[in-house]
């Protein structure tokens, strides 16, 4: 006799061990996604994201209504997170000191997306030694109407740059309109090193061919061209990070991508919150085994 099993009146408790409340609110309106299947998503991303998320100060966009509604960046901690979301103390730029966020495991992550979450950016040094940068990230910011084209061969340019000068650099699809080249380097130079080499890197590119590049935010300036934005490797500055959901339609998620299999793409949204399963399987595929993982110095310029 064909039994149907009774549901649980409550969902089991995720594996991280972090009540979701609400889960079935609706964050992504235009594609569906609640809450839920947010903090789903981070659960079973968690063992690849937290490789690159883990230990690092974080700014998180937090969207408590949903994405269509107010949202903010949060960096400092306003008490109502919980105990997996955790402090270092960073000096400002006054000589006073502010208790930064940061997490070290999934519940970390759970915990940040139980207060409405959407978006993890991270700082590029760790909550051990912030003022050792380990990550060099070049944002590309594509001037409205270009082609994800020139962003492609924009970004395989910059690769090919920086393996000039002995850099091995990865590619990830930023969920948005663009892509980011990320360098990671061992720790060993400080924030001054880091943002000089990172702002003469898209200096000279942007000299070496002004048609194509830029290395200036201003927006009258971009006309045509694409921003490379090297003010992510300021001290304070953050980037998104590898997995982190995008806080826009169709819940996109950055996602580190093989540089030969850039050609192919259409646009910086290859993957959203639903391909948990098939992010997980990229991963540890052939071509993403060892994405983002380095062991080099940065060199003179
Ligand atoms: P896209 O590909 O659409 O440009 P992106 O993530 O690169 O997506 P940008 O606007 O270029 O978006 O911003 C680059 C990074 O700068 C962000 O990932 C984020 O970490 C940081 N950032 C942008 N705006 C803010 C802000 N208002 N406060 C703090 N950090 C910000
Ligand atoms: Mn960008
Ligand atoms: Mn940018």
């Amino acid at each position: 006799e064909d039994v149907t099993p009774e549901l649980p009146a409550d969902p089991p408790a995720p594996a991280a061990q972090v009540a979701i409340s609400s889960r079935e609110r609706v964050v992504f309106p235009e594609s569906g996604q609640t809450k839920g299947q947010l903090a789903d998503y981070y659960e079973m991303v968690a063992s690849i994201m937290l490789p690159f998320a883990a230990e690092r100060p974080v700014s998180l966009v937090r969207c408590p209504q949903g994405r269509a509604k107010k949202c903010f960046f949060q960096k400092h901690d306003s008490g109502s997170f919980g105990d997996a979301v955790r402090h270092v103390p960073i000096v400002e730029k006054d000589g006073g000191s502010e208790d930064y966020l940061f997490v070290e495991d999934a519940r970390g992550l759970l915990q940040c997306v139980q207060m409405g979450t959407i978006e993890f950016h991270g700082w590029g040094s760790r909550s051990g030694d912030v003022e050792a940068p380990d990550r060099m990230v070049f944002d590309l910011d594509p001037d409205e109407g270009l082609d994800f084209e020139d962003v492609k061969s924009a970004a395989r340019d910059i690769r090919d740059r920086l393996s000039d000068l002995g850099l091995v650099s990865f590619a990830m699809l930023s969920g948005g309109k663009g892509v980011h080249v990320v360098v990671p380097l061992t720790p060993g130079h400080d924030w001054n090193a880091h943002k000089d080499f990172s702002r003469r890197f898209a200096e000279a590119l942007s000299l070496a061919e002004p048609e194509r590049f830029t290395a200036t935010m201003s927006k009258a300036k971009r006309k045509g061209k694409i921003f490379i934005d090297w003010l992510r490797n300021q001290r304070g500055s953050t980037a998104v990070l590898p997995y982190s959901a995008r806080a826009r339609s169709g819940a996109p998620v950055a996602a580190p991508i093989a540089w030969n299999e850039l050609k192919a793409l259409k646009d910086a949204k290859l993957f959203s919150i639903d391909d948990g399963k098939r992010l997980i399987d990229r991963a540890a595929s052939k071509s993403l085994a060892g994405w983002g993982f380095a062991s080099q110095r940065l060199p003179d310029l």
